[in-house]
């Protein structure tokens, strides 16, 4: 989902782009331009914001709401306590992506329950 996205954000851009090119003068295609390249921006903004879908959400609440205390887990990389929202579950495995120092990597503490 999140490659579709992209690629409907690069269409966007590609779309405002050739507008702002052909713009010659005249207003509206300027505006349109700007418009298709803000909306190219704010598919992708979003398609980073959600990357997740709901059945992933799912097995992440099943996975995380039992014995795993959240605030005992810290970045290995910079040490900042790790959100909910910085923890994602993929095929099984638990994967950290941290907000403060952008670190990406699958977390290996052995499961508590
Ligand atoms: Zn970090």
């Amino acid at each position: 989902m999140k490659i579709i996205a992209y690629l409907i954000a690069a269409f966007l851009g590609i779309l405002g782009f050739i507008f702002l090119i052909g713009f010659q003068g005249q207003i509206f295609r300027l505006i349109i331009g700007l418009v298709l390249l803000i909306a190219a921006g704010a598919v992708v903004y979003l398609a980073r914001l959600q990357p997740k879908t709901t059945q992933t959400t799912t097995i992440q609440k099943i996975d995380l709401s039992g014995d795993v205390n959240l605030e005992e887990i810290r970045c290995r990389s910079c040490n900042a306590p790790l959100s909910k929202d910085e923890i994602e579950v993929r095929a099984g495995a638990i994967f950290v992506q941290c907000g403060h120092c952008g670190a990406t990597y699958q977390f290996e503490e052995e499961p508590k329950w």
